[in-house]
């Protein structure tokens, strides 16, 4: 479900015409839907009513601060990945008791900003980053909380790029390692073992994958009390897919018909981290056509976003369905590539997709791209990056504005030498 529809022919967001939006503020140009947003964070909070979990929403998603902030204020909490998001985090207002915070590579800094902000647990992912978070808690004469990161070693049936939940991946401390570590827990005096946490991949449509891994912490958990050892927490990730293409992904009531009872079980609190369940379908990448090129075997349909604006199709593949601002109503179809401006022949954003003929100057909604779209942009080829605009109703707010050439070299300095100083 999102506020992306066609009316007389026209699409809009919510109450506003996206080709205004394109004519008044350029493009590329990422249009994000207020209601589409809510509305997931409040389905997946619905579904899951019966246990009342902490979500905290996966900043790495889509970090803008005014969806953060507005997630924020719909009680969500957030999972974060690094210092930086950290930062976003307390930008926002997030109370820390609401943040999580996962990654392979927590640096010393990383770590002590968080002890000192009080967040709710880091998530663990090896030993030598536990004995690293004991020493710096001691340190700064703290008691750190940590989750688990448990690698339950399941196959989540998505694209290897974004598994993160087998043997072979890097995240995590598999069950046989991670029991001993409970075992040992006296031996790190400034760490509160208090959760458990497994993330085991992302765009994940099935449930199967999911009651696979939360069936082994069950079954871990009940492990673990028969040797006398109890936690508090237990945090199941995130992964929901959306749908891009024909997916047909679960609901969220329906996932959670799955995997509540198992839940209950366990009598802990439980955590989700959705990301792109609740932002993917949030937001969608308008882009103008500069070109139509034929060329001898194909066509090419040249547009002004590249793969620094939506990078997903180079990296992983990834389909987004293409729609015309404009529909029209004898719609003749061609096959054409879809590409940016970029010099990569990476730099596509859709390939022989069968698309209704569109001409030059006319624009293109590259839609789900909420989800891993701006959070994943960069300035290659000294490309300035998109405007992002939040739409609520008939209202638009820009929450991020349209990079600068100076923006560009803000940080760079040329030495005096090179002027022959
Ligand atoms: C990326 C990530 C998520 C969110 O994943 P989605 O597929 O966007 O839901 C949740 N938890 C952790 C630890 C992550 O790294």
């Amino acid at each position: 479900m999102h506020e992306f529809k066609y009316s007389n022919r026209q699409l809009y967001c919510e109450k506003i015409r996206v080709e205004e939006l394109a004519l008044r503020f350029g493009t590329p140009l990422y249009v994000y839907s207020y209601h589409t947003l809510i509305g997931h964070y409040l389905k997946l909070k619905e579904a899951f009513k019966e246990i009342d979990p902490l979500i905290c929403y996966s900043v790495k998603a889509n970090s803008n601060l005014a969806l953060l902030k507005a997630l924020v204020d719909k009680g969500s909490g957030l999972d974060i990945v690094s210092g930086g998001e950290l930062f976003r985090a307390i930008q926002v207002g997030c109370p820390a008791a609401k943040i999580v915070y996962a990654s392979v590579g927590k640096t010393d800094r990383e770590i002590e900003e968080a002890l000192a902000r009080g967040i709710l647990f880091f998530n663990v992912e090896s030993f030598p980053e536990l004995e690293n978070i004991n020493r710096i808690a001691s340190k700064l004469h703290k008691t750190a909380s940590v989750a688990i990161r448990i690698n339950p070693d399941v196959e989540p049936k998505t694209h290897k790029f974004i598994t993160t939940g087998k043997i072979t991946n890097k995240f995590g401390i598999d069950l046989k390692s991670a029991e001993k570590i409970l075992l040992r827990c006296m031996s790190y005096p400034n760490v509160n073992i208090s959760g458990l946490h497994i993330h085991i991949g992302s765009q994940i449509t099935e449930s199967a994958p999911f009651v696979a891994a939360i069936t082994k912490m069950v079954d871990f958990i009940d492990r673990l009390k028969t040797k006398g050892l109890s936690i508090e927490y237990l945090n199941i990730g995130g992964g929901l897919g959306i749908i891009y293409d024909r997916e047909s992904p679960q609901t969220a009531q329906k996932f959670a018909h799955k995997v509540l009872p198992l839940l209950k079980k366990t009598g802990l609190r439980i955590i989700l981290e959705p990301g792109r369940f609740i932002v993917g379908n949030a937001g969608i990448l308008v882009t103008r056509v500069l070109y139509v090129k034929s060329t001898p075997k194909k066509k090419f349909v040249i547009v002004d976003a590249g793969m620094n604006d939506l990078i997903r199709p180079a990296l992983y593949s990834a389909y987004h369905n293409i729609l015309p601002l404009r529909a029209k109503e004898e719609a003749r179809r061609e096959k054409v590539d879809i590409v940016g401006p970029i010099c990569e022949s990476g730099d596509f954003i859709a390939k022989e997709r069968r698309l209704p003929v569109v001409r030059e100057g006319g624009y293109l909604a590259v839609m789900g791209t909420g989800a891993y779209g701006f959070s994943m942009s960069s300035n290659y080829n000294s490309r300035r990056r998109p405007q992002e605009v939040l739409v609520i109703k008939d209202k638009v707010f820009i929450i991020r504005k349209r990079e600068s050439y100076s923006d560009l070299v803000r940080n760079e300095n040329i030495p005096a030498f090179l002027f022959g100083l």
